[in-house]
Parts: C-alpha cells; sequence; structure tokens
C-alpha cells in the first residue's frame, strides 16, 4: 500500500482522498478549509498540518485544487521535500501551460509527474466512477494507473504531459456546444409548436442525438432523471462550464486554433454566469433560450 500525500480536499477531493483510504493506503490530507479536514479525518485520512507535512515520506502526491496557480504554488512547496522516487498525480482542471511548466519542474529533480484530470462530477468521486484523461510517460502512467483505478472507473493515457488536460478542455468544449446547441433546437421545436417529449422520442434515435440529450436531456420531465427535473441543482455547475470553456479559448489563442463552436457557447456560459447563475447546472442555459421573444 502506497502512502499518499492528497492535497485538495473540496467537492471532488473528499470523495477521492476517502476512496484511497477505504483501499488502505496510507492518506495524509491537507487542505486550508478545517472543515475539509476534518471530514478526510472522518473518512479514514490523517489529517496533515501543512502540505509538506502531508507530503513529507510520501512516495506519491495527489493534487485536487481549483487552478493552475494553486497546483504551480503547491509543487512549488512540496518538490524540495520531496523524495526523488515520489510520483506527483495533479487531478485538477488546470491549462496545459501550467501542467507541462509543473511536468518539467518535477522533472529538473528527478520526480516524475503526471496530469490526470478527470470527467465525472462530486457523485462520481465519491462513488470511485470518474474518468481519468492521464498525460505523461508510458513509465508514469504506468505507476499512476492502479492508483487512479482506485478512484474511478476508466483510466486513460492521453500521451505525453498536457495532454491529459488537452483531453479534458477538448472533451468538455464538446459537451458546452452541444449542449448549447441541444438546449436551443428544444427552444426552437417549443416555439414551432412541436412537443418537447416527442422531439426528444425522434432526435434521440437519429442524427440530433448526443450526450447532452439522451443522458443529460435539459427540459424538465423529458428523458433520464437529470438536474433538469430538480429545478437545474446540484449537477455540473455553470461557473466549471465556464471555467473549462474559458481555458480551451485560451489554448486556442495559444495554439493558434479555430474553434467558432467553442468561442461562442464561452461568451454564452459567460453571459449566463455573469447574469449570477453560475451556481446552476449548466443545462439551465435552456431558460434564456426559452425565454427569448
Ligand atoms: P473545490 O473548490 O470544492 O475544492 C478545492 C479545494 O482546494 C478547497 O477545499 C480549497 O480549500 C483547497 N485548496 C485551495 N488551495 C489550496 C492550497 N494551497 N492548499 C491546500 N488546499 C487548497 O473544487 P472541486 O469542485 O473539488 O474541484 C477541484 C478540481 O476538479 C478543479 O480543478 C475542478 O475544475 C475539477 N473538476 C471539478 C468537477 C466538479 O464537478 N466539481 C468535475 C471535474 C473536474
Amino acid at each position: 500500500m502506497a502512502r499518499i500525500a492528497f492535497i485538495g480536499l473540496g467537492n471532488m477531493g473528499s470523495g477521492m482522498a476517502a476512496n484511497l483510504a477505504r483501499a488502505g493506503h496510507d492518506v495524509r490530507a491537507f487542505d486550508l478549509s478545517a472543515e475539509a479536514l476534518d471530514r478526510a479525518q472522518a473518512a479514514g485520512c490523517t489529517a496533515a498540518t501543512s502540505a509538506i507535512d502531508a507530503a513529507t515520506g510520501a512516495d506519491t502526491v495527489v493534487t485536487m485544487l481549483p487552478a493552475g496557480q494553486h497546483v504551480a504554488s503547491v509543487c512549488d512547496t512540496l518538490f524540495p521535500v520531496l523524495p526523488a522516487s515520489a510520483l506527483l498525480i495533479d487531478c485538477s482542471t488546470i491549462d496545459v501551460v501550467t501542467a507541462r511548466q509543473v511536468a518539467d519542474a518535477a522533472a529538473t529533480r528527478g520526480l516524475t509527474a503526471v496530469d490526470a484530470p478527470v470527467s465525472g462530477g462530486i457523485a462520481a468521486a465519491a462513488a470511485g466512477t470518474l474518468t481519468f484523461m492521464v498525460g505523461g510517460s508510458q513509465d508514469a502512467f504506468t505507476r499512476a494507473q492502479p492508483i487512479l483505478a482506485q478512484m474511478g472507473k476508466a483510466v486513460i493515457h492521453a500521451g505525453a504531459n498536457g495532454a491529459g488536460q488537452a483531453a479534458k478542455m477538448c472533451n468538455n468544449m464538446i459537451l458546452g456546444a452541444t449542449m448549447l446547441a441541444t438546449c436551443e433546437a428544444f427552444a426552437l421545436a417549443e416555439k414551432l409548436g412541436l412537443d418537447a417529449q416527442a422531439f426528444y422520442d425522434i432526435a434521440s434515435v437519429s442524427s440530433g442525438q448526443s450526450w447532452s440529450m439522451t443522458t443529460y436531456c435539459p427540459v424538465p420531465g423529458v428523458g433520464p432523471t437529470t438536474p433538469a427535473d430538480n429545478d437545474y441543482q446540484g449537477g455540473f455547475a455553470t461557473a466549471l462550464m465556464l471555467k473549462d470553456l474559458r481555458l480551451a479559448v485560451a489554448a486556442a489563442h495559444g495554439a493558434g486554433a479555430d474553434i467558432p463552436m467553442g468561442s461562442r457557447a464561452a461568451e454564452r456560459y459567460e453571459a449566463f454566469d455573469a447574469a449570477g447563475h453560475g451556481r446552476l447546472d449548466f443545462s439551465a442555459i435552456i431558460r434564456t433560450l426559452r425565454a427569448k421573444a
């Protein structure tokens, strides 16, 4: 069993750290929030007094932090105290540039690092059914895989360092754009007098089908139970979708890629978030489309 330092015990990290402890690992957990630390302790982790305290003597460090600057700062603090044999697994969603810089900084100290962002929300983190997309060398992937498998249902090697983050932002750019397209199709269908259930029955077995329609239908009472059936509470927050779309837009600028659909989705989610709906599930954007005269 591994000696794991787990840094970042928020909505996602708390469930993930608990699953590692349940699997029998010695998990030393740290978060800036005392409440998060108490939760981790109740779930079988040892509460550390600082990131350094958590990482001292660890063979693996897992980070689940809000953004690139948090990951870079925690790594700056930890790299000097980690043994050269240590493995860093960053599961946060961050920009590709920072992910590669962190991996390079790790390599200069002889450490091994992978970026391993996740698909799946808070429920999947708690249930251990996340999908991990991993960027790093084959050796690093081979080391990270068994640990990630204890927190997820799928662990996929995307390529070199940064490729996991690239996969994550490209995947979520599709999600943002297809959700917006699905919402506008339902809104147009409604204005044309087409019943939402009838449209769902047709489009879900036709070429308009997508995950946004058949697994995460944005219309209440249509398709499987989704956040739409709970007044758009829970699910994947608009603010997090916006974060991922901003990362995709910034990456596209850096790479010289043309992303007209992703850019438009980012603009629409920017406006929806600015209107005070950041905490609502991202499928709630259908409200703005349905409301338009
Ligand atoms: P969160 O804000 O709930 O948790 C982040 C935690 O990091 C907080 O508890 C915060 O106190 C802690 N933290 C911040 N800086 C720290 C530091 N220097 N040292 C120690 N702890 C620190 O966020 P979350 O929802 O758990 O998301 C974490 C990451 O996972 C993000 O990058 C997010 O984009 C990604 N993600 C989230 C979801 C989701 O549904 N919530 C889904 C997929 C990916």
